[in-house]
């Protein structure tokens, strides 16, 4: 069975985030979406509960997509899952550094998981959680841009928009 893990802080989930997800999916029988919160980031506006919630509602009808909460070092979790890969997408020249850094870590603690990079889509190359969230607070549309459990969780929890 191939197994893959996708990694990320999902601050909140986005359509390029899907996107990644569902085309690891044709790669992998089985795919673990693991949130955790990033290290070198601050200013989550959502806690790890309502991110991994938003995701599992997001992808409730793929039974091969499981979301789980991140542990630990992420090598090492790949690892305990038997996962041969871990994903992770590239957007702009920007992800590359962080990226690159973030292989050759895991792959110094864990030789047996290979990094598998999967190219934005052109139509998502500019979407990130944190423009998402700018636009959000400026009033601007993000239908288009999130899964609907991210709308429904914004209007939950009252996150404060622009004056
Ligand atoms: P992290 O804090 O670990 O970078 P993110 O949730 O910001 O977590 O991103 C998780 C992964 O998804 C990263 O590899 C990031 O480059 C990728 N990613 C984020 N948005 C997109 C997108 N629109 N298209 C493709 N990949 C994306």
């Amino acid at each position: 069975m191939r197994i893959a893990c996708y990694p990320g802080s999902f601050d909140p989930i986005t359509n390029g985030h899907v996107d990644i997800a569902l085309r690891a999916l044709k790669m992998f029988d089985k795919v673990y979406i693991i949130v955790s919160s990033n290290s070198e980031k601050s200013g989550y506006w959502f806690s790890v509960d309502q991110r991994i919630e938003m995701c599992k509602k997001t992808f409730q009808d793929y039974k091969n997509i499981e979301v789980i909460k991140g542990e630990g070092l992420t090598a090492y979790q790949a690892q305990k899952l038997n996962c041969q890969a871990i994903i992770r997408g590239l957007r702009m020249v920007s992800d590359y550094e962080y990226e690159v850094q973030f292989a050759a870590i895991n792959s110094y603690l864990a030789k047996d998981v290979d990094m598998v990079f999967l190219m934005a889509r052109k139509e998502f190359s500019f979407v990130s959680s944190t423009r998402v969230k700018e636009i959000y607070y400026y009033h601007g549309e993000i239908s288009h841009l999130v899964p609907k459990p991210v709308i429904e969780q914004l209007k939950i929890s009252n996150i404060k928009q622009a004056d």
